[in-house]
């Protein structure tokens, strides 16, 4: 089959590999669609990072670069291993992508994704979804019923963001203000909206601050070179200030205006990676009595998160801003999103075109 393996930083190679094995208790899925993301690019500019480098196996999958890339796919099952009885072939799937230590419990409401050595199908081994087919652990595969194969490329990345909602701990009919609208932000935002939360956003593009716009993700879209945010916020809240805010920028300024805009009390979640470490307002974090918190990932998200895209009140094809086969997938993904990132969301990617 073939399939995008990841040999080294700006080597990537679309390649004939041998399918997977299909093992007891595990699923064989032909991929419909793999979206291209943050990390992907990150790896292929700056990596390897989760990649294991060749030469150093990573120490629960065992394998090293090359890899089969791709972490954010959808597809449909063609093969069920010995002992999977609770899904049928024919079925449409997406999987959570998770290389985890077998030990580990990862039943609802376990902090799996925080066990040692965790990584990712797609990047630290176990194939990927730039790829013709993969088997995954029965696990980390769950149905979509009929949610479009397109658009469910998409619930991975929304899961980070369904995540980072349940860190907030917000509820319907609060307000949040979500710093920067890139995939993450937007999907972020997406996520908010749909589970009835009053949502702002902050950006600087043009592009972001069409997209905000037009997918209905955001009541209202400031630029906070137009205005002030976090007073704008206050204005709109009766002077309290929004009762949570999502960092999804990376940006010192942009973190210094949510401490700005929550209310006393309110609760800031970091979804960014940061590349480095920014000075952070602790007399604000004190004053205010804010709780600023880390979120990485998902765990025991994408039940939620599949159940909110099939209840309606959230639509991921807005998001999908272009479609490219696998050999275009350096100069028409890749390449794509390096040069021209603010008028991208996602990218997906059909493996066997
Ligand atoms: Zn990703």
């Amino acid at each position: 089959m073939r399939a995008a393996r990841y040999y080294d930083q700006k080597d990537i190679r679309i390649e004939d590999i041998p399918e997977m094995e299909l093992l007891p208790g595990t699923v064989e899925i032909e991929v419909a669609w793999c979206g291209i993301c943050g990390t992907d690019l990150h790896e292929y500019l700056e990596g390897p990072i989760f990649v294991p480098p060749a030469g150093h196996p990573h120490p629960i999958s065992g394998e090293s670069a090359p890899v089969t890339l791709g972490h954010e796919f959808s597809g449909t099952v063609t093969a069920l291993g010995e002992g999977v009885t609770d899904l049928k072939v024919g079925e449409n799937v997406v999987v959570e992508p998770y290389i985890i230590n077998d030990d580990v419990d990862t039943s609802k409401g376990q902090s799996y994704h925080l066990s040692k050595d965790m990584n990712f199908i797609g990047l630290g081994g176990r194939g990927g979804g730039l790829s013709e087919k993969i088997v995954v652990k029965r696990r980390w595969v769950h149905p979509i019923g009929d949610i479009p194969l397109d658009q469910a490329a998409l619930i991975e990345p929304l899961s980070v963001g369904h995540h980072a909602f349940v860190r907030s701990e917000a509820k319907a009919g609060q307000v949040a203000i979500v710093g920067g609208a890139g995939p993450i932000g937007l999907l972020t935002a997406a996520v908010l909206k749909a589970e009835g939360l009053t949502v702002y956003i902050s950006e600087l593009s043009e592009a972001r601050k069409a997209k905000a716009r037009e997918t209905g993700v955001a009541d209202d879209v400031f630029d906070p070179r137009e205005v002030n945010v976090a007073e704008k916020v206050r204005e709109l809240t009766s002077g309290k200030g929004a009762d949570v805010g999502f960092e999804c920028s990376s940006v010192p300024v942009v973190l210094d205006m949510l401490l700005d805009a929550v209310k006393p009390g309110g609760v800031v979640v970091n979804v960014s990676i940061w590349g480095h470490k920014p000075a952070v307002d602790m007399p604000k974090i004190v004053l205010k009595e804010i709780d600023l918190r880390g979120t990485i990932g998902y765990a025991g998200d994408h039940p939620d998160t599949i159940a909110l895209v099939q209840s309606g009140k959230l639509d991921l094809a807005p998001f999908i801003t272009g479609r490219i086969g696998l050999d275009e997938l350096v100069s028409g993904g890749f390449e794509q999103l390096i040069n021209n990132n603010e008028h991208h969301v996602k990218i997906i990617v059909n493996p066997k075109a």
